[in-house]
């Protein structure tokens, strides 16, 4: 099999100021394509030990993936001392020449020389396009040694160049007569201990497709992945193991694929449904319409919403009388009814969320920090409320009443 080994490039990741995510993914991804991965290493934006760490990775793996220094500032050497080892030159990438050329032009800065460099790769070398960024990457196929793959440092490149770049280059490169599909499924609600226990036996006796579980903050993700000669019967496993896993825990299955969300998810059955949404917030002072608002297309559906953060906008923005709020408590079933219907109401739209309660740290109204209502209006119906306790900090309580209230629509 092929053993591959991962290089972090970064001083600040050497000292500890930046946590190195990038090789944790690397692995994670390199793990379910089939490639095994041998060595981790850690190296400071500095030539020499980088040559060091670099002659030492290509001795003795078949693949080497490096993170970092693709950029264009004076630190930025990984690209000039991989080609400097190898000994090929480094040339320009029209394609991301263009788009540097373009990103200048529309922001209207200067593009300076410093700024080409990130169009450069390795001579020979197939480039791998930068999908979020400006740095170019590269996979360069080594009859002498290991074969070399360079990503940017910034997970937000990183991380969309492997999976739509650089995943399929290496399974086109080292899996020519083996097919490896992959499905990712998305859960919330259910942690990953959970989830694992109650597929244990499934875990434990996958061959093929192989199941792969993995924690995100507030998700967990399960990428099956099935090795087949051709893609068809694939599918065939897949569907298969995707139904076992569904009958178990069906209910906390939100979504597929790499770049999915729930508020992607919820804010497309939305549409396809034609229904409208708002949004009324107390303790997500917003965020709830934010994350909506961050899904393109979202303006079929959302009209716009109201923050009502202290009693006195629930009064004067929803109209909530005084004694509502007075003698049931902001933190309340009913606060959280009305929220929603009166938001409803006022826009005309056919669903409303309304999240009020004590985002912590401290108390609120006696309700310790974490006590969430969660409000829903739908037309033609009578509100409903649920009482949530998150745990957590200040923003991950804000963050989870997002992410339930969503959850509570997607349902
Ligand atoms: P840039 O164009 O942004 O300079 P680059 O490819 O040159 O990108 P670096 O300069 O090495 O990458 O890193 C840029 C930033 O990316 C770092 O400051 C850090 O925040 C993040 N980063 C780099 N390497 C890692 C890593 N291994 N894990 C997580 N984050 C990383
Ligand atoms: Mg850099």
């Amino acid at each position: 099999t092929m053993q591959a080994e991962i290089i972090a490039v970064g001083t600040e990741i050497l000292l500890g100021q930046v946590v190195d995510t990038n090789s944790a993914f690397i692995a994670q991804e390199l793990a379910s394509a089939g490639i095994e991965v041998y060595y981790h290493s850690l190296v400071g934006d500095n030539a020499d030990r980088l040559t060091a760490v670099l002659e030492q990775a290509r001795s003795r793996s078949d693949l080497v993936v490096i993170s970092g220094g693709l950029g264009p500032t004076k630190d930025d050497l990984t690209k000039q001392t991989v080609a400097q080892l190898l000994g090929v030159k480094l040339v320009e990438d029209a394609a991301a020449m263009t788009k540097i050329q373009a990103h200048f032009a529309t922001t209207g800065r200067p593009l300076t020389p410093n700024n080409r460099l990130q169009a450069l790769y390795l001579a020979g070398s197939q480039p791998l396009k930068n999908l979020t960024g400006m740095a170019v990457g590269a996979f360069y196929q080594d009859p002498h040694g290991a074969d070399m793959m360079l990503l940017p440092g910034p997970p937000s490149e990183l991380e969309p160049m492997f999976i739509h770049e650089a995943l399929p280059a290496l399974k086109h490169t080292y899996q020519r007569q083996e097919y490896l599909t992959s499905r990712v499924l998305r859960f919330f609600g259910i942690g990953e201990s959970q989830l694992v226990t109650q597929l244990s036996d499934l875990i434990d006796q996958q061959t093929n497709p192989t199941i792969a579980p993995y924690a995100k903050r507030n998700e967990v993700t399960l990428r099956l992945t099935a090795q087949t000669t051709e893609t068809a019967s694939a599918e065939t496993l897949l569907n298969q193991l995707t139904a076992t896993i569904k009958e178990r825990v069906g209910d906390y299955l939100y979504g597929y694929g790499d770049d999915n969300s729930l508020a992607n998810v919820v804010v497309h059955q939305l549409i396809a449904r034609h229904l409208t949404i708002t949004g009324a917030e107390s303790l997500t002072a917003g965020e709830f319409q934010s994350t909506i608002g961050s899904i393109p297309g979202v303006s079929a559906v959302f009209p716009g919403g109201f923050v009502t953060y202290a009693n006195r906008a629930k009064h004067e923005l929803l109209g909530i009388p005084q004694d509502i709020i007075e003698t049931q408590g902001v933190v309340s079933e009913a606060t959280a009814k009305e929220m929603a219907e009166r938001s409803r109401q006022l826009l005309d739209t056919d669903l409303a969320l309304s999240f009020t309660g004590a985002a912590g740290p401290d108390s609120l109204e006696g309700h310790p920090a974490g006590t969430v209502w969660l409000g829903l209006a739908q037309r033609g119906q009578a509100p409903q409320a649920k009482l949530m306790h998150f745990a957590g900090t200040r923003s991950d309580v804000r963050m989870r009443s997002v992410l339930s209230g969503l959850d509570w629509l997607r349902r």
